[in-house]
């Protein structure tokens, strides 16, 4: 039987399968599972102005930059803990929901003078 990670319920059929086998059986647990992940990964994500992105890694002379997040646009960010990224590869994530600012919060913004 498989059982909800977020309230427990019963899955009946399918459900919806997330990040590490987790299941959810709702979109709105499914939505809770998404951005449990991210909270609990919080550090591999810039969170900018309330938007989540994630850095695919840097590709040097990519063949396909369309293949690349925001197809190969070259973005700054400066991580507010100093650390600062230039990538290629730069993937739109979410918006932060209202329920989650609070523990997700800003930790990074962009820097356009590349
Ligand atoms: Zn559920």
């Amino acid at each position: 039987m498989n059982v909800c990670s977020v309230c427990g319920n019963e899955i009946r059929g399918h459900g919806f399968r997330y990040y590490g086998g987790r299941c959810a059986c709702s979109d709105s647990c499914a939505h809770k599972l998404f951005f449990q992940e991210i909270i609990e990964n919080k550090k591999d994500y810039a969170i900018i102005k309330g938007t989540v992105y994630k850095d695919g890694g840097n590709v040097e002379s990519p063949r396909h930059p369309e293949w690349l997040g925001f197809e190969g646009r070259v973005h700054h960010i400066r991580y507010f803990n100093g650390k600062d990224v230039i990538t290629n590869n730069l993937f739109y994530i979410a918006k932060v929901d209202d329920e989650y600012k609070d523990v997700l919060k800003d930790n990074a913004e962009f820097q356009w003078e590349v």
